[in-house]
């Protein structure tokens, strides 16, 4: 298979596997197994010195989980990727990999309600600090970059306000500094947002999320521009953590992969439909999605998203009460974190997924008590808006009689 010359939706299913090499299987096998056989002692030796090609261990690699990174690789366009137990494995993978003791990180001013959490463990442990800042003009940046900066992390969009951070200007100034650019792609997939071509170094998915889309597994991806780093990295950081993929959740996500452009692509059209629906709608003080002409955020968009995605923020017009009646009386739409699974999510930020923020950081990220971010499923977008609609007017009627 010629990598890299072909479509994405076409490299999404073939990319990473040949059939002939595995009696003409057609969906790659599940090599549910631990460990490898040597044919004999020498055979071993020369697997653990690196002079022969093969397999050893599962912790060390593993076919199936192989064949999901290779297909990884490529549709980010990167030279090497590596499968973890969950996003949260990748993400603190490639900050080990990158930092030590002292060193400080640059980073966006929203990211992963986890990632914060492990970023604060890093400054308690290892004296690693960070600052959170907009990343949204050249001066800014630079003032915040020190001598022990060591890299810059962003996540775009960020979570869950969907703001979008310009990843061209940060890359142009992470490369002036030597410096290299983690970038969280979870919420665009590769499908729409690929910042390895833009100038990042490295790429993290929580695979739990789009990339799975069927809800069923807990995944993580790290992506890398240089395959002797990310060789490195399986051979230290992955294999000596060990926060390794099982074969039988790459298998999976190998399966959901192939149907990730058609999927997305439902996503973002229905996301689209039911932010106009609820940008008109007066129960809402503020929408955020990224899509609508008068978003902050739409010529970004433009520059670096192929597609708007399927996440959509809005504050409810009231309480924080409000909002939980809201989300109390959905009937189809379901109260749970997590995204891009088949079916529409809504969650509250500032209760859920956001909870571990101090309150005060909580609001410089703009992470109210009445804002509810929906994860758009493949639902038809009708049914979506009328189970919206349906909890909006039961939301009216207490409204006026709190009046
Ligand atoms: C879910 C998520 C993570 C963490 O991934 P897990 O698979 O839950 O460990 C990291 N970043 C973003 C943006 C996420 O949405």
């Amino acid at each position: 298979m010629n990598k890299g010359t072909k479509q994405f939706e076409t490299r999404v299913i073939h990319d990473g596997y040949d059939s002939v090499d595995h009696f003409g299987s057609l969906t790659p096998p599940l090599y549910q197994t631990s460990t490898f056989t040597f044919g004999n002692a020498q055979q071993g030796e020369q697997r653990f010195a690196g002079e022969e090609e093969g397999y050893i261990y599962s912790r060390l690699g593993n076919p199936t989980v192989r064949v999901l990174e290779e297909r990884m690789a490529s549709l980010e366009n990167g030279k090497g990727a590596l499968a973890f137990g969950s996003g949260m494995a990748a993400v603190s993978a490639i900050l080990f990999h990158l930092l030590k003791a002292g060193d400080h990180i640059l980073c966006s001013r929203g990211v992963y309600g986890c990632t914060f959490g492990l970023l604060e463990m890093l400054e308690e442990k290892f004296n690693i600090t960070h600052d959170y800042i907009n990343l949204s003009t050249e001066e800014e940046i630079r003032k915040f970059i020190t001598n022990d900066t060591s890299c810059i992390y962003v996540e775009t969009p960020i979570n869950p306000t969907m703001e979008l951070i310009d990843l061209s200007l940060v890359c142009k100034i992470a490369k002036e500094h030597n410096l290299p650019v983690v970038v969280d792609n979870t919420f665009c997939s590769p499908y729409l947002q690929q910042p390895l071509d833009i100038g990042a170094n490295y790429i993290v998915h929580s695979a739990t999320k789009y990339i799975c889309g069927h809800g069923d597994v807990i995944g993580g991806i790290l992506v890398g521009d240089s395959l002797e780093q990310m060789n490195h990295i399986r051979m230290t950081t992955q294999k000596d953590v060990g926060g390794i993929m099982s074969p039988f959740d790459a298998w999976l996500l190998i399966r959901g992969l192939k149907t990730l452009p058609v999927r997305m692509d439902r996503h973002c059209e229905s996301a689209q439909k039911i932010a106009g629906y609820l940008k008109k709608h007066k129960s809402i003080k503020a929408i955020h999605f990224p899509g609508l002409k008068d978003d902050p955020n739409h010529a970004i968009a433009h520059t670096q998203m192929k597609q708007y995605g399927g996440l959509i923020a809005f504050e409810i017009d009231g309480t924080k009460e409000m909002a939980q009646t809201f989300m109390n009386e959905l009937k189809m739409i379901k109260i749970a974190v997590s995204l891009g699974d088949a079916e529409t999510l809504i969650q509250h930020p500032a209760s859920m997924t956001h909870a571990v923020v101090p309150v005060e950081v909580r609001e410089q990220m703009g992470i109210t008590d009445t804002l509810l971010r929906l994860s758009i499923g493949l639902e038809a977008w009708e049914d979506v808006c009328e189970d919206l609609d349906q909890a909006f007017k039961k939301l009216h009627g207490m409204a006026l009689r709190l009046s």
